[in-house]
Formats: structure tokens, sequence, C-alpha cells
């Protein structure tokens, strides 16, 4: 199994980091790796990293970014590198104790592909703690896996998921979402949540907000939808009006604002379908991205049968 985590300037957690996560590792009675990434620090993480790696014979491996490119792309970095049957993520400050992991491997063992940590009692800012919830509904929907808990990076993958992640290569990749959409059974565990060991949190509310719109962007057209639905909405809305003016016209005569009113319903219409038009630009648009985007559309796992060979191999 391979242990993966980004590093971001947390020297100061790193050897409390190993001291715990070796025993467990040690524990678990099978081959293991650790691969630590550093995501760019501009402290000495990564010369703490390469003697924590010296000491340990190829079980420890370092692999260094050129500069920082944030914790999803960090963790891609090191999947890249895993060479793991298992997959585990951790976060480096130890807000993830290192113990629950035996706890997801089992899970996995039981024939989970995705084991998702779920932080019952966060150690988190409050905001912090509202902004979760709300991103955990708003994930669970667009994905379609729901889970109380998608931003805990205490996670496991079975080497498969691991391998689709990595193959889509995608830029703005939002890891735990992305598993989710190639697993076919997923499991959540309660496990513990801590005070950061040292430092600060790498994410203010602005990094926050940018990895949710990340998130409904990468993985949904409702966005664009929303703008056509809007459209029909307003445009739909004018006709009644002026089905209405016309009405309030027979019963009770012409009114002095009655051209007004009319002009009125005239432009709201127009109003709607311009937003429908800018939808429908949208939609277009969106299915180009979704293209170029080349997320795999299915993915075959096995062929099964006696003389099951893949079809371009038959010659007759
Ligand atoms: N991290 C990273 N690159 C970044 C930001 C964070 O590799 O650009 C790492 C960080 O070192 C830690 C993990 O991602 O191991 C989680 O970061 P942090 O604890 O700051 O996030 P929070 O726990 O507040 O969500
Ligand atoms: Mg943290």
């Amino acid at each position: 199994m391979s242990v993966v985590v980004p590093v971001f300037n947390e020297s100061a957690n790193l050897t409390s980091l190993w001291s715990r996560l070796k025993p467990v590792l040690e524990g678990l009675g099978r081959p293991w790796e650790t691969v630590f990434v550093d995501d760019g620090s501009r402290d000495d993480s990564l010369g703490i990293l390469r003697e924590i790696a010296a000491g340990e014979e190829g079980r420890v491996r370092v692999v260094e970014l050129a500069r920082n490119f944030g914790q999803h792309s960090a963790i891609l970095a090191g999947f890249r590198q895993s060479r793991g049957e298992i997959v585990v993520t951790l976060d480096a400050d130890l807000q993830n104790p290192p113990e629950e992991i035996p706890r997801l491997i089992a899970a996995i063992d039981e024939g989970n592909d995705v084991v998702g940590g779920w932080r019952e009692e966060r150690h988190d800012r409050a905001y912090r703690r509202y902004a979760s919830r709300l991103h955990n509904r708003l994930t669970s929907l667009i994905v379609g896996v729901p889970m109380h808990d998608y931003g805990c990076m205490l996670r496991a993958y079975r080497r498969h998921i691991v391998d689709t992640v990595v193959e889509c290569d995608e830029k703005a990749a939002f890891v735990p979402a992305l598993a989710n959409t190639f697993a076919k059974r997923v499991a959540e565990i309660p496990v513990g949540h801590d005070d950061r060991a040292s430092g600060k949190s790498k994410y203010n509310l602005f990094g926050l907000a940018k990895l949710s719109l990340n998130l409904i962007t990468g993985f949904s057209l409702v966005p664009i939808q929303l703008l056509s639905m809007t459209g029909i909405g307003i445009s739909v809305l004018a006709v009644m009006m002026a089905i209405g003016l016309v009405a309030h016209r027979l019963i009770y005569g012409p009114q002095e604002e009655g051209a007004l009113w009319t002009l009125f319903a005239i432009l709201f219409f127009f109003v709607g379908m311009i937003f429908l038009a800018l939808g429908l630009i949208g939609e277009y648009a969106g299915r180009i991205y979704i293209e170029v985007r080349r997320r795999p559309t299915y993915i075959v796992r096995a062929v099964h049968g006696v003389d099951a060979k893949p079809v371009d191999a038959q010659t007759d």
C-alpha cells in the first residue's frame, strides 16, 4: 500500500508526522511505501523530507514540485508516483490521525473502491464548518454519490481508481469527487480530527470559494443551464403579462398607461429570449468542454468468459 502526503510549508510538523505514521505502517503487516509531495514549500520541508527518505531505503520517496501547484495537484503528482494496490492520502499537519489508516484499509479489504474519512467532530473555525456543510450537500448532489465529508483528505483508494484519476490529468481536479465518479462501491467511516499541530491553514476564504467553484463548473453544466431556464422563465412571465394586459383591456377598456405596460411585456419577452440564446450558446460550449476534458465515458475492468479475449485480438 502507498501513502501520499502533500506538503506545503509544514517543516514544523513533518518529524512528528513521520514518528506517528511509520509505526502505523509497520504494524499493517503488508508492504508499504510513502510518497511525500513537496508542493513548492519555501521553508525547509524539502530538506526534512529528504532526510526522512534517506533513512528509509527506498520505502519513502519525495516528489519535489517546481512551485506551489495546490493540494489537489500535489496529490495527483503523488498518485502518479505511487505503486501500491491501495493508496491512502493524508494531510501533513496531523489534523488526520495516522492511527486511523488501518481502519480505512480494512474497509477497502471489505470490497470498497473508495473509503472516505468523515470528520464527525471537526477542529476548524466555525465558518469553515458551515461552509463545509453547504459544500458537501452541493458536491453530493453534483457528483451523485452522497457523502457527509468530501473535504476530508484522509481517504483510501483502490489502484484502478487512482490510475483512472491520474489518466484524467485534469487541470483543476477535486480528487475525492473525481474518484467517486469512477467507483462502484464507496464507504465512509468516522475518523478523528485534531487541531492543526503547528502553523496555519493554507486555505483562506477565497481559496475555498475557488475550490467550490472549480467543483461546480468541473462536474456539471448546471450554471449554464440555469441561464437558459431563467430566460425561458422570464419569457413565459412576459407572455402571461401580455395575456393579462389584453384581458384587462377587453374588460376595462383602453387605459392611459396601457401602451407603457405593453412595451414592458415586449421588453421582458425579448430579455428572456436573450438569456435563452446565451444559455444555448453556453450549452454548446459546455458540450465542447465535456469533450475536451476527455473523462472516460466508461471503464472496463475485465472481460469474463472462458475464451474471453479483447475483441480486436480475435482472428476469425
Ligand atoms: N497543501 C499543499 N499545497 C497547498 C496547500 C496545502 O500541499 O497549496 C497541503 C498542506 O501542506 C497539508 C494539506 O495540503 O498537508 C492540507 O492543507 P491545510 O491543512 O492547510 O488545509 P485545511 O486542513 O485547512 O483544509
Ligand atoms: Mg489542515
